[in-house]
């Protein structure tokens, strides 16, 4: 295998669109830290480079429903997500942000560099319009029905509902999510990458030289190739982004995923002035740590680019993981289907690394896998408590016990087989370690500390120091024999303790340090090449008393957090139906026009109960109903409100019968402004609420009340 003089590890660029949850975490910012922290304690030159992903469309359509700009929302999710990750212990060298002037500079050069060479075609395309925002549309910003299944909320790339891939110009009744105008066609200009042209470097340096990278990511690569490629653009139509450094370029961007990549380079240009000593010299190691949503952009289109720019290293491995659902159930942010970080902190304070031991021991790093409340509870209780946790606290008692404090001393003359064999398994657990860290097969690793311990447990449980400890002689005192044995198990334990702290470092620094604080160590008895000594802690040395490393988690604990995550996904839903707007339009979220990072937590921002208040909330009855010719979706009602007889346009026709809502109760927001549809003017909002598959239930008082009763 070849020697690196350094490594640079890049984990993927969060969007800055919203919170951190678990699937981040689990999918590629652990397994880099775990990797970054093992690189430091085995003192090798290193830098863990990463930062916030600011433009894209997504962001101008979340400032734009927001009412601020922007910079106000990457400015805003940039420090929430920096504040999650430090507490979660990523040690990122630097945690940039593509906004910053290097990285547009640095974006733009290597833009410049390509187009120098000529290696952009230019080419003029129609692209769907919104005329009323004034915006170019990507696809998943076109709605409309899906000519396959009829659903009426289709995006323009995919129907979610028959699970169709459509094109934008396939939908029936296209419109804007933005705006729900009726998209028109505009013709644009854009710079394409000729990817095919790369096909064969990748051919070899993928699927012949890098037959080591991880089955999921190779397999990946590989079907991308085999179905051929195609130039891609680098180019959209935006106000926000890395500005195209061309002179006929105006309203023009670089696309995100040109430009996200080239923040790794600006990262590290922002952290080191001798940057280019891991960027640009072969004997870098450069790992990019991602999720298996951005394979192709890192394995496929970004090596191109590094390829055709010339100056660059290629990844040396690109060990991407698979997705972590929650429950059985996919994460989905715009369905508050997720753990937050932000929460999980203040739900389990001080317990970062009982969530980092959970990710890693049931990481997504070969397929999908599940994250549940009771496989947390469970692993805390029975591995992190049971085991680990608990040979750490019994061998300091004892050691308070039976040996006043102090690091006993050995007598080797004495040590028998198990005392040899024990010793044997500390410097055997190192190489294993090793082995599969260098592999990134974390959970395999953190196994083997896991089953050290446990093998320290049962050493301790077959030595029985405290029922040697009743071996007295005449006068009532321990016998030299017993002492003896003593001295030699609870040195060999706290020995194991040491080296336990070395090994867990990586997976559970938290836990490291409580450990180094019990034992009255530096830091750097952390250092890996200490890994696998048996003479780490002095004899006559004193230790400090055993300090609780992990707490059980209780049943109630785990239910309140299931209900949590229930409870998020029920007020997700409460939709309220009744406007012409397409469901699609209250989740932006959903709708970015490419897999990026982490999306956005949904939900409305906090209101004050003035703002409430200032809602008119009504009973009344529905007296008639009938269908709107040429809306589907329609259903004109004509409501008794008590006071007054009120026409509403309501959305629920492929949900309702007219004949079959006729003298129903509901819950009308009555001083909502009128509006127009399908020249009929509808004069408020019914309330209603939809279940997990889509289906619409009214709102209304549990007995039949007055019309005109008020509802606050
Ligand atoms: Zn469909």
């Amino acid at each position: 295998m070849k020697e690196f003089k350094r490594y640079l590890l890049t984990a993927a660029l969060p969007y800055a669109n919203g919170p951190l949850h678990i699937g981040h975490i689990a999918g590629c910012y652990l397994p880099g830290d775990i990797y970054a922290r093992y690189l430091r304690a085995k003192k090798m030159d290193i830098k863990f480079v990463c930062g916030t992903d600011e433009h894209g469309v997504p962001i101008t359509i979340r400032a734009m429903k927001e009412n601020v700009s922007p910079q106000e929302v990457v400015d805003k999710f940039h420090a929430i997500i920096k504040d999650g990750f430090q507490q979660m212990g990523i040690s990122f060298d630097i945690f940039s942000r593509t906004s910053n002037e290097i990285h547009h500079k640095t974006a733009q050069d290597f833009f410049l560099n390509l187009y120098e060479k000529g290696l952009f075609e230019e080419r003029e395309t129609e692209q769907f319009f919104d005329e009323e925002k004034q915006m170019f549309l990507a696809d998943r910003y076109i709605i409309g029905t899906c000519p396959i299944c009829g659903n009426t909320n289709a995006y323009g790339d995919q129907c979610e509902r028959c699970g169709s891939s459509l094109s934008p110009e396939q939908l029936i009744n296209p419109r804007s999510v933005l705006s729900n105008a009726v998209p028109v066609k505009k013709t644009t200009k854009h710079w394409y990458f000729p990817l095919q042209d790369y096909e064969n470097f990748l051919r070899q340096w993928i699927l012949e030289d890098h037959k080591d990278w991880k089955n999921n990511v190779y397999g990946q690569c590989k079907s991308w190739l085999d179905k051929g490629l195609q130039p891609r653009a680098m180019t959209r139509d935006s106000n926000w982004g890395v500005k195209v450094p061309l002179p006929d370029a105006e309203g023009k961007v670089l696309y995100v995923w040109f430009d996200a990549p080239i923040g790794y380079i600006s990262a590290t240009k922002e952290l080191i002035d001798n940057w280019k000593d891991y960027w640009c010299d072969e004997d870098t190691k450069l790992v990019h740590f991602i999720g298996k949503d951005n394979i192709v952009f890192h394995c496929i289109i970004f090596p191109s680019m590094l390829k055709a720019h010339g100056n660059f290293v290629l990844p040396e491995n690109v060990p991407a993981n698979e997705f972590l659902n929650i429950e059985g159930q996919k994460v989905s942010t715009s369905r508050n289907w997720a753990v937050w970080i932000d929460e999980y902190l203040k739900d389990f304070p001080g317990q970062q690394d009982v969530l980092r031991y959970v990710l890693c021991a049931n990481a997504p790093e070969t397929k999908d896998n599940d994250f549940t409340w009771k496989d947390f509870q469970d692993r805390n209780n029975n591995e992190l408590v049971a085991i680990f946790g608990n040979f750490v606290n019994r061998t300091f008692v004892l050691m308070h016990k039976l040996c006043h404090g102090k690091v006993p001393p050995v007598h080797n003359t004495l040590l028998d087989e198990a005392d040899r064999k024990i010793i044997e398994e500390i410097k055997l657990t190192k190489n294993k370690i090793e082995e599969l860290l260098e592999q990134f097969k974390f959970r395999d690793a953190l196994f083997e500390v896991i089953d050290l311990a446990r093998k320290g447990n049962k050493y301790m449980q077959d030595k029985q120091p405290w029922i040697v400890a009743k071996q007295t002689n005449d006068e009532g005192n321990l016998t030299t024999e017993a002492q003896r044995s003593i001295d030699n198990c609870i040195h060999i334990c706290l020995q194991l303790c040491a080296n336990l702290a070395i090994f867990i470092n990586p997976f559970l620094p938290f836990t490291a340090q409580k450990m180094i604080r019990m034992m009255k160590v530096v830091d750097k008895m952390l250092d890996w090449e200490n890994g696998g000594k048996t003479k780490l802690l002095s004899v006559g040395y004193s230790l400090r008393a055993p300090e609780l490393l992990f707490r059980k988690i209780e049943d109630s604990e785990v239910k309140a957090q299931v209900a949590k995550l229930n409870n998020g996904l029920e007020e997700s839903k409460k939709q309220i139906a009744g406007e012409a707007q397409p469901h699609a339009a209250s989740k932006p979220q959903e709708v970015q026009s490419d897999s990026q990072s982490p999306d956005t937590k949904d939900g409305k921002s906090e209101i004050g109960f003035d703002d409430f208040a200032k809602i008119d909330l009504k009973v009344g009855t529905i007296l008639n109903a009938q269908k709107v010719e040429k809306a589907d979706k329609l259903l004109q009602l004509e409501i008794d409100l008590g006071y007054e007889k009120r026409t509403i346009l309501s959305g629920i026709a492929k949900h309702f019968s007219p004949e079959e809502i006729i003298g129903k109760q509901v819950v009308v927001v009555a001083n909502l402004a009128p509006r127009k549809m399908r020249g009929i003017e509808s004069n408020g909002m019914i309330l209603m609420a939809e279940d997990a598959d889509g289906k619409l239930h009214f709102i209304k008082p549990e007995n039949v009340i007055d019309n005109g009763s008020a509802v606050s």
